[in-house]
């Protein structure tokens, strides 16, 4: 007879258990932790949501009472949906920044001036229940893919113009990530050689020419040149003020410029786009946040034109443009969808 072979490595232990509980009546936790506001939602076992408690940050207060402010925000929706804590099977959350992805840290959230923040150990010991991190733009594509706009899609790849522009895509069933932590960063695809300085360091990345902070810079300067008349009575010139909703009010009521800055930043949009179809080919493409909420026929409009545009000709109908179905409720539906996925048996 043949020796036997040597034992397998006993997997290590984590003091939580991994193991989901399988009762039909459990819950789960979806967070999602932005910059200024957090939410925790509470689902059922068939992710409809059974309440949701949104609260502000307050990074600057620190870390550590950060995650104690993360466990009373949970504490509260679990308490609304009148759940008990035994009853929780997984809590996923959706973070900002550098994450270490297995092991559930922060590495760094610059927004809210946190280093090295065990986030999952700090959950799994409070909750006695399992709990998983990811990219909090990858969570929102991911709850797309699992719920809303990029339902069934053999790949998603989510494009969110904002502050910056975030990305993120989910290829057969699962997040596309690096290593330790999250990529896609279309934002820092480059669109123009020499091209302005981004807040990454690097010239030229679409995320300097397309972005919310981009489009509201060049807006202002058209509002200072007397272009844009309609803008100018609505808000001025006060950066701050060219929110989202004031550029589509301007559009509607005749400012054509305007209409041409976003016509110009949806075409960089497009260029970055069609790079990620020659390298991944998605069948969808899924814009969001509150720009593309703002003018959605606009944004998904320019973006499939420009994307066609700058794709070789097999490609060129391969993808549908759309855009995003699950708003705010995106990235806690699909950190909880995420967490849920990652705890079953391969
Ligand atoms: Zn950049």
């Amino acid at each position: 007879m043949n020796s036997p072979l040597p034992p397998l490595e006993a997997p290590t232990q984590s003091a939580m258990p991994e193991a989901m509980n399988p009762s039909p009546d459990r819950v789960y936790i979806g967070f999602d932790l932005g910059g200024t506001k957090m939410m925790a939602a509470v689902f059922d076992a068939e992710f409809n949501i059974l309440s949701r408690r949104r609260r502000k940050t307050r990074g600057n207060e620190g870390q550590k009472a950060g995650l104690e402010r993360i466990g009373e925000t949970i504490d509260l929706a679990l308490e609304e949906a009148k759940v008990t804590h035994d009853r929780l099977a997984a809590i996923g959350v959706g973070c900002p920044g550098p994450l270490d992805l297995d092991k559930g840290i922060i590495f760094d959230a610059p927004n809210l001036g946190w280093k090295n923040v065990a986030i999952r150990e700090f959950l799994e010991k409070r909750y006695n229940s399992p709990a998983r991190i990811a990219n909090d733009v990858d969570a929102g594509v991911y709850g797309e893919y699992s719920f809303g706009a990029g339902k069934g899609a053999r790949c998603v790849l989510g494009v969110f113009p904002g502050t910056g522009i975030g990305g993120g895509c989910v290829y057969e069933g699962k997040i596309i990530r690096g290593t330790k932590s999250s990529c896609m960063e279309i934002g820092h695809v480059q669109v123009l050689r020499d091209g302005p300085r981004c807040g990454c360091g690097l010239r030229g990345c679409v995320e300097g020419v397309a972005s919310r902070l981009a489009i509201s810079a060049a807006a202002a300067a058209a509002v200072y040149r007397g272009q844009a008349p309609k803008l100018a009575a609505l808000v001025g010139t006060d950066l701050k003020e060219i929110r989202s909703s004031a550029l589509a009010e301007a559009i509607k009521e005749g400012d054509t410029v305007i209409e041409e800055i976003i016509k110009d930043a949806c075409k960089h949009i497009g260029v970055a786009v069609g790079a990620v179809i020659h390298l991944l080919s998605p069948d969808v493409i899924v814009l969001g946040g509150g720009l593309v909420e703002a003018m959605p026929k606009l944004f998904v409009g320019e973006v499939k034109d420009a994307a066609r545009k700058n794709v070789m000709d097999t490609y060129r109908d391969t993808f549908k443009v759309v855009a995003a179905k699950l708003g705010d409720d995106a990235t806690a539906l699909g950190a909880a969808a995420w967490a849920v996925a990652s705890l079953q048996p391969a």
